[in-house]
């Protein structure tokens, strides 16, 4: 049963992150489980609403607004974390509570432009090419302070922290880097805008979150360990 299945799932995944805060001294309270949902059907995303997750991220603007439609009666918390082309960005001001993925200022500021005035401020991380890949999306580390300090300026949103994809890496030594890396730049921005909400690091998925909880983590980012493999 799918139902089970997810639960079960879910319930695996609350306890890797308690164990994983445990090791490190941290209170689990501090991390919050974001389901991500691209891909799965809007009845996935029910089942696990039913078994109490709350927090659910989507990549595809156009796939999660038929989500959206389908799943209207559920108090849902909805967060953005795929790129967004510039002419996209009103549906994302207008349905989403979290915006993960800004890596630029034109994205801001549109964002900014475009929320609904009724709504309450969006909440917004930053995208951060931690590794400089040249595939990636993300501001480069060394230009995250000023794109911070310019966003910071805009009304309309909570500049509330960092968001990163590393590369994969073979050690669980190795995959705390660039986590570790990320959490230095927040405590740089922090410094930089001590006026603003800067408490969220988004980062670790299935297969790292258990290197990015130590680093420091608030969100991580869950999908096949909750909902099994992608196609
Ligand atoms: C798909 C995706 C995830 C989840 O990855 P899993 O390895 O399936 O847990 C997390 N963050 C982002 C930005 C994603 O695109």
């Amino acid at each position: 049963m799918r139902k089970e299945e997810i639960t079960e799932n879910l319930n695996r995944v609350h306890e890797r992150i308690v164990t994983s805060c445990v090791s490190c001294a941290r209170d689990p309270g501090e991390v919050t489980l974001l389901a991500v949902s691209k891909t799965r059907p809007a009845q996935d995303l029910r089942l696990a609403f039913e078994a109490g997750q709350r927090d659910f991220g989507e990549n595809y603007l156009q796939e999660a607004l038929e989500k959206q439609v389908a799943l209207a009666d559920l108090a849902i918390i909805w967060h953005f974390i795929g790129p967004l082309q510039s002419n996209k960005t009103r549906a994302v001001a207008e349905h989403f509570h979290w915006m993960h993925s800004v890596d630029r200022l034109k994205i801001a500021q549109r964002l900014s432009a475009q929320r609904p005035r009724d709504m309450p401020p969006l909440n917004l991380c930053l995208q951060v090419n931690i590794d400089g890949e040249a595939s990636k999306s993300g501001v480069a580390p060394h230009e995250a302070g000023a794109l911070a300090e310019a966003v910071a300026q805009l009304p309309n949103l909570r500049l509330r922290g960092l968001m990163a994809i590393p590369a994969p890496r073979q050690t669980a030594e190795e995959r705390q880097q660039p986590f570790l890396a990320l959490a230095s730049l927040l405590a740089q921005l922090r410094e930089r805008l001590p006026d603003q909400p800067l408490d969220t690091l988004s980062m670790g998925m299935s297969g790292d979150m258990e290197a990015a909880i130590p680093c420091g983590a608030t969100v991580v980012r869950i999908g096949t360990d909750i909902f099994g493999r992608r196609e």
